[in-house]
């Protein structure tokens, strides 16, 4: 036996039992005649302790050999503490080993396996399982174990059951591209790996499972992102005879459980707000509504002045930044430099104090008096001491713009608590979005999501208007889940391919499949899919997905650990019939 009891298990009320533990040696004091070492586990630390008047000498001197990191077994007698250590729940005892066992020695680690370590995050992936020994990655990782089983506790009392679905398929489109597999046996072929189980979760429908959900890898081939795994983690979901209403109120209260189990905050308010109320209102299909600094357009009250600026803008729109009026014109300045930053791309702000004393001090003074200013601050809900700063110029890109300065400002004014939950359903997203490179519409969420019935005849005439039965759940300004009622017709998904510009043998010879079971009797359903990874990371109060996946890529999409991607050599290249021509 290794071990009778755990380095994180043992407590005054032990006193004088004998007990045996295995760990890792995290530090050594030799002070001569006494040695303390402190044993790690995955449940925490004991302080042994060597003593010439009470260890055989034998083990007294093997102990003078241990390292950091060594592997151990120790045999002895829980005994109090001479100092009591309050930090840890094991501080008030410690064990006088009798038998020392070395089960393995170890080199000197690269960096120091404590809380506070001084590796850099280079040196800590690469010895990622070193870094897992450490109690940040540590508690995340149980963290991220914990609400997988919420999850799966939660839909399996709600009658879903888990299906695996295959990982070597053909494409299945989430707007990403493939990663690809050549296969040996059927030479010149490929599989891709799964950007989602999309049309597996459907058949599942067509198979009559009804309530389906997944823990589930997919993997999607993009652009670098910061924050973004090639490889990542969905909790898939799909139900049979629903409609909207239903999934919106099961994956309600799946979230609820959860906020409350981990948080123990319960929810008051759900709402929902529609994409382009979304748009509108935040600038965002994703906003974050912890905080208020609602859009106001200015359009009106601005563009009947000589300002040319404003009066050739599609859109003028502007915030109200709480207690911005104190802002000094250095301030302001740097406020300007932000949004006209590329990353923002704004080409200007104008902006206005409202003082406390009701009077207005803008950029644009020369062209609008008071009572015009008045009117911007009616339309923006500022108040006495704000600052209203304004962008203009071409709708879709101003929303975003002033998007940006309100996350970048609310985040300078400490109005995104982390320990505050808003989650909001963001509905009736459109159909289908414009692509400028490929000057073709393309599905907005993916192709089998189902038109609003009353819009489907826009498609031919406007179809920038058609709205979806798609939704997405958004939490804190993170999209954490997202998913539509599907198409379950032929003829509609036929129609829908149409508008993507597949020609219909195109459509046939990649969803032919999914066409065909949609004639054996396919129900209506629907479902979403959660962004696991980042899920937990909010719900852990902490900013990157990295830290609560195990073994992660890097920003290039590396595993630094074991070295990956990598060459193969030419026998397996010949075997797969690849030539590389580099
Ligand atoms: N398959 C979708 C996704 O991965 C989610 C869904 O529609 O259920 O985003």
């Amino acid at each position: 036996m290794y071990r009778s009891h755990s380095c994180g298990e043992l407590r005054a009320s032990d006193i004088n039992s004998t007990v045996t533990l295995s760990g890792w040696v995290q530090k050594t004091r030799d002070k001569g005649f006494m040695i303390w070492v402190d044993l790690r586990d995955r449940y925490g630390i004991t302080q042994l302790i060597f003593d010439e008047e009470r260890t055989p000498s034998d083990v007294v001197e093997k102990a003078k050999t241990l390292g950091r990191e060594f592997v151990i077994q120790v045999t002895g007698t829980v005994i109090e503490r001479e100092s009591k250590n309050k930090n840890i729940p094991t501080g008030e005892i410690e064990i006088l080993v009798s038998e020392l066992n070395i089960l393995n020695e170890a080199i000197v680690p690269p960096f120091t396996i404590e809380d506070q370590t001084d590796g850099g995050e280079d040196i800590r992936m690469k010895y990622r399982y070193l870094d897992i020994r450490r109690n940040p990655v540590k508690n995340n990782l149980m963290f991220r174990h914990k609400v997988g089983m919420l999850v799966r506790n939660y839909l399996s009392k709600e009658d879903f059951i888990e299906v695996e679905t295959p990982y070597l398929i053909k494409s299945t489109p989430e707007g990403a591209r493939d990663f690809v597999v050549p296969s040996r046996m059927n030479e010149g072929q490929f599989y891709a790996l799964p950007q989602s189980p999309q049309t597996f979760k459907q058949l599942l429908m067509v198979g009559g499972m009804d309530k389906y959900f997944q823990i589930v890898k997919c993997f999607r081939d993009e652009d670098l992102r910061a924050d973004r795994q090639p490889e990542f983690t969905q909790i898939d979901c799909e139900m049979a005879f629903v409609e909207q209403e239903d999934i919106l109120n099961i994956f309600e209260g799946l979230t609820r459980h959860l906020i409350s189990e981990i948080k123990g905050i319960s929810i008051q308010d759900f709402p929902r707000m529609t994409y382009d109320e979304a748009m509108r209102t935040y600038g965002n299909d994703k906003p974050d509504i912890r905080f208020e600094m609602k859009f106001g357009e200015l359009n009106e009250v601005t563009q009947h002045k000589e300002f040319k600026v404003f009066n050739e803008a599609e859109l003028v729109v502007g915030i109200a930044v709480p207690g911005g009026a104190s802002y000094t014109r250095k301030e302001i300045d740097k406020l300007i430099d932000w949004v006209k930053r590329p990353q923002v791309g704004a080409l200007g702000m104008v902006y206005v104090k409202c003082n406390e004393d009701g009077s207005y001090k803008s950029s644009v003074d020369k062209f609008y008096d008071q009572e015009d200013l008045a009117k911007w601050a009616e339309t923006t809900n500022a108040k006495p001491g704000d600052l209203i700063c304004v962008l203009s110029g071409q709708a879709h890109k101003v929303r975003g713009q002033l998007s940006a300065l309100r996350m970048e400002l609310a985040e300078r004014l400490g109005l995104r608590n982390p320990e505050e939950f808003a989650p909001l359903w963001v509905v009736d997203f459109p159909l289908l979005e414009w692509d400028e490179e490929t000057e073709r519409y393309h599905a907005m969420h993916h192709p089998f999501t189902s038109p609003k019935p009353e819009d489907i005849a826009l498609l031919d005439t406007k179809p920038g208007d058609v709205r979806a039965n798609a939704y997405d759940l958004v939490l804190n300004g993170n999209e954490i889940g997202g998913g539509s009622i599907r198409i379950h017709d032929k003829e509609t998904q036929a129609l829908m391919f149409d508008h993507l510009g597949f020609t219909p043998d195109e459509a046939k010879e990649q969803f032919g499949f999914l066409m065909d079971a949609f004639q054996y009797g396919a129900p209506p359903h629907g479902g979403i899919a959660f962004g696991f990874d980042r899920l937990v990371s909010i719900l852990g109060g902490q900013e990157t997905i990295r830290d609560f996946i195990a073994f992660p890529k890097n920003n290039s999409g590396r595993d630094v650990m074991i070295d990956a991607p990598a060459n193969i050599d030419q026998e397996q290249l010949k075997e797969l019939n690849i030539q590389l021509d580099l």
